[in-house]
């Protein structure tokens, strides 16, 4: 009997394989994009070899909640996110996909986070994901259609109720998406855009996802005063339509609810007794989205993330602003729209207590479009690791491994993903828990983590040391194939 020789082998690292047991000491077998072995440490040989003896490899972490739907086409080398490890995106959170529409008019907020005018051109999700595939991406794009592009897709105005025929169209238009592997639906009740809607409208489209097995995720209604009644609202449609509920970003906002994650938190473990609800959150206080002055109070510092008219005043303080002019923040919001803004809206007890909360998965919900975007966008993934997990110990490394991989994985129907075993996706990273650190901050955000050595993608080997090596092994993920492709290797 010949002893077989794999495509990649990664000798001697230690390995993390996202069940949050304890690491082991192994080789990796990698052939035709798979995890093909796992065995004892020297055991396996390879036309490429690599000794990763003194590494950590884990599942590369999948960004649950990513808004890189454009970058997926026009910038693959997506190194904002492959520079931390992420090798899967799950994009059109929100409520906001870049799929499906062509847009007519100029995308109103919060559609213009994602795209401009003429970067909304996809009809289809199937036209979208060749696209995508066209590109070639240097990381996996799972993709959810937002309730808020279903709407301005189909209403002149998307302020307005919709009438029972254009939520017909909006089924319509979803039932094509998922038939094209979407991974599932998106809402963002909070926005402009979606925000007339009702349950009923949310529960009519998250059936058509339940019926193709799909998720739902929820920017919730009310992230303030109105969490609790809003965290009811999203599990009521996701148990009314049957399917898993993500609750996105989640946080408590602003001073008046600052401490209300216990409240919070036990009302998401109360719902998980009837139907599987999960979360997700990114590890820092501010939040980042549209520069609405609704959203400015006065109270919380706010950063400009980016101004169409005044692009000068990027990554300001935007009580600096309003003082030079001689007006008040939200006169000064005003001036600055279209705009972006970072909020320091959240309270660092209510981010650990989400973050520690065990169904807590993470998700940068970076906006890569922003010209002084924040931090989160760069470092979400290695300041877990660095700041939350080894300097403050707020879980252990194979747990924390676990809400990026395996977590995520299995909420999302990824079930060739996020973990460490023979079948699987040769998606990897290999780190140094001592080093991995994030270096992205609110001064200077476009900075690529520090301590991971290798990132591989579907067994293409993508960054070595911080540097993209030009090679691309990343594809648009569809359900059917994610979900229900049973083949070995
Ligand atoms: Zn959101």
């Amino acid at each position: 009997m010949t002893t077989p020789i794999y495509d990649t082998v990664l000798h001697g690292g230690t390995l993390l394989d996202g069940s949050a047991t304890p690491g082991y000491q192994a080789d990796i077998g990698i052939q035709a994009g798979r995890i093909a072995a796992i065995a004892p440490a020297g055991s396996l040989h390879g036309q490429q070899q690599h000794d990763a003896s003194g590494w950590i490899i884990s599942p590369g972490f999948i960004d649950v909640h990513a808004h890189d739907d454009q970058q997926a086409v026009s910038a693959p080398a997506m190194q904002a996110k492959l520079t931390q490890g992420v090798t899967t995106v799950v994009v059109g959170n929100c409520g906001i996909s870049l799929v499906p529409w062509v847009a007519d008019r100029t995308p109103p907020a919060p559609l213009n986070l994602i795209g401009s005018q003429a970067d909304y051109c996809y009809p289809t999700v199937a036209a979208y994901a060749a696209a995508v595939d066209a590109a070639g991406p240097t990381v996996n794009i799972g993709l959810l259609v937002g309730h808020s592009t279903l709407r301005v897709n189909v209403l002149d105005d998307p302020a307005q109720a919709a009438s029972a025929a254009q939520v017909e169209q909006m089924q319509a238009l979803l039932e094509e998406g998922m038939q094209s592997g979407a991974l599932g639906f998106s809402s963002g009740l909070f926005y402009p855009t979606s925000k007339i809607a009702g349950n009923d409208e949310v529960i009519a489209l998250a059936k058509v996802a339940a019926r193709h097995g799909g998720v739902y995720t929820s920017h919730i209604r009310d992230e303030y005063a109105g969490v609790i009644d809003s965290i009811h609202e999203a599990c009521d449609a996701g148990e009314a339509a049957g399917l898993q509920v993500v609750l996105s970003h989640h946080k408590c906002a602003g001073p008046a609810n600052w401490g209300r994650s216990n409240e919070s938190l036990a009302c998401v473990t109360e719902r998980r007794r009837r139907h599987p609800v999960g979360l997700d959150a990114y590890p820092y206080t501010a939040g980042s989205t549209t520069l609405n002055p609704d959203y400015v109070d006065g109270k919380i510092k706010v950063l400009v993330s980016w101004s169409e008219p005044h692009p000068e005043h990027n990554g300001r303080d935007l009580a600096e602003v309003a003082a030079e002019w001689g007006v008040d923040q939200k006169e000064a919001a005003r001036r600055l729209s279209p705009a972006g803004g970072i909020y320091f809206q959240m309270h660092e007890d209510d981010v650990r207590r989400i973050l520690a909360y065990p169904h807590t998965m993470i998700g940068s919900d970076g906006l890569p479009r922003d010209a002084h975007p924040h931090p989160r966008l760069w470092g979400a993934f290695p300041r877990v690791l660095g700041h939350y997990c080894r300097e403050e110990k707020l879980f252990h490394l194979p747990e924390a491994i676990r809400r990026m991989t395996t977590l995520s994985a299995d909420t999302f129907g990824l079930r060739r993903r996020g973990r460490l075993q023979v079948g699987c996706a040769a998606d990897l990273v290999v780190f140094s828990p001592a080093h991995i650190r994030d270096t992205a901050t609110f001064a200077d955000p476009k900075q690529p983590a520090q301590g991971i050595h290798q990132v591989w993608v579907n067994g293409v080997l993508s960054v070595i040391d911080g540097v993209l090596t030009g090679q691309r092994g990343g594809r648009m993920l569809r359900r059917q194939q994610e979900r229900f492709d049973e083949g070995q290797p």
